[in-house]
């Protein structure tokens, strides 16, 4: 009998094989052409993602986590500064900040949305400022593919003289209100590492934005500095170009980019309506959709490592995202936190636990998935 191939928690595969006809031509051409660095797969790419979300300029860059970086030098946060971020990501949100000698104030997270709660946002510029520090900036993360509440981040920030960074690592493709991500904040940073919503096949990352002075600082770090002419150096800068190989894999997967979300939220929705008398189902805002970077269930803390046990033994991969709120990392143990605390993000690194989540996972598969999660849970 033939054996059924395994369930992958995200498959990078069924994708490739979908367009690798397209793929091999693209690829080809960089050869042909050998324009390895900045090539012209790098600026067309760069128009269609800023067309794709609206947005005046998309800068490509080497990585979500440089991308990030790029707008917090860009801006010159630097020692003494405060930025806030949630205490429940990943480590590159605060990573950014603590590289430029600024530091990281975490501020705690919805349970419902998984994203940045407004009034521990007040709470942690507060507490900042009690820290002798000048809170400068917010670095929003739109975690597990839905946007955080930019409607209600935005005043507040605006209030305090902050401006704010949209952590889009996660959340390429999905809307807010009708606006793209992209044109949140001051600028928006993605991320094309492979397992992303829209991956490429390496490191990737981009910012987008709408003020055409911070685009050229951006274009000018991502270059080393580089000044208006060759060899000028106006600034301390980066290597942080895109490859263009990997802007011809991008241009690629963004034709089929809508479509994936498309499928992705088909694949939530059978897993919320088969599993939400079981488990706490992810939930999405009104007026929001999510792009589903993982489809993240809560479950009783006493439960959850039974339950992945269960899984695994059942073929079913699933993931921890994440294991540990970065205030309690010993790299940022010594960062100040919200003044009312961050218990929220504490509680969901016992609790959460994400799904097998990808465009071309099989109906056959999410039953045989569902069933398992409720045979762990009912046993
Ligand atoms: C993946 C990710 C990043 C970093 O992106 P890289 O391209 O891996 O550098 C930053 N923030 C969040 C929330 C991410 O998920």
């Amino acid at each position: 009998m033939a054996q059924t191939p395994p369930i992958a928690f995200i498959d990078l595969k069924a994708q490739q094989d979908r367009i690798r006809p397209a793929l091999d031509k693209a690829l080809k051409k960089v050869l042909d052409h050998g324009r390895y660095i900045m090539g012209p797969e790098v600026g067309e790419l760069e128009t269609q993602l800023a067309d794709f979300c609206s947005v005046k300029h998309a800068v490509s860059c080497s990585s979500g986590t440089d991308a990030l970086m790029m707008v917090l030098m860009a801006r010159e946060i630097g020692p003494g500064d405060a930025v806030i971020c949630p205490a429940f990501t990943y480590t590159a949100t605060p990573e950014v900040i603590a590289l430029l000698g600024a530091t990281p104030v975490f501020a705690d997270v919805d349970p419902d949305s998984f994203n940045i709660d407004p009034a521990s946002f007040t709470s942690a510029i507060s507490s900042a400022k009690q820290s002798g520090l000048r809170p400068r900036a917010l670095i929003a993360v739109d975690l597990f593919g839905q946007p955080a509440d930019y409607d209600a981040l935005q005043p507040i920030a605006e209030a305090e003289g902050l401006f704010v960074v949209a952590d889009a690592a996660q959340s390429f493709g999905a809307v807010t209100h009708g606006r793209a991500v992209g044109q949140m904040g001051l600028a928006t940073a993605t991320s094309f590492f492979p397992a992303k919503p829209l991956g490429c096949y390496g490191d990737g990352g981009a910012i987008f934005t709408d003020d055409d002075a911070l685009a050229d600082v951006l274009r000018s770090i991502r270059l080393h500095g580089k000044g208006a002419k060759k060899y000028d150096v106006a600034r301390v800068g980066i290597n942080g170009r895109l490859d263009t190989l990997q802007a011809a894999v991008l241009i690629e997967k963004l034709k089929i980019l809508s479509e994936e979300i498309e499928l992705r939220n088909s694949v939530a929705d059978v897993y919320s309506k088969g599993l939400q008398d079981v488990a706490f189902t992810p939930r999405v805002a009104n007026g929001l959709t999510s792009v589903w970077a993982q489809y993240t269930l809560r479950l009783k803390p006493d439960q959850r490592d039974a339950v992945s046990d269960h899984l695994k033994a059942n073929g079913v991969p699933s993931q921890v995202y994440y294991p540990r709120p970065l205030h309690l990392q010993k790299a940022y143990a010594h960062c100040p936190v919200a003044d009312k605390g961050v218990h929220v993000s504490t509680e969901l690194t016992s609790e959460v636990l994400s799904l097998p989540m990808h465009p071309y996972l099989k109906r056959d598969d999410q039953d045989h998935i569902m069933f398992s999660l409720k045979e762990a849970l009912s046993g």
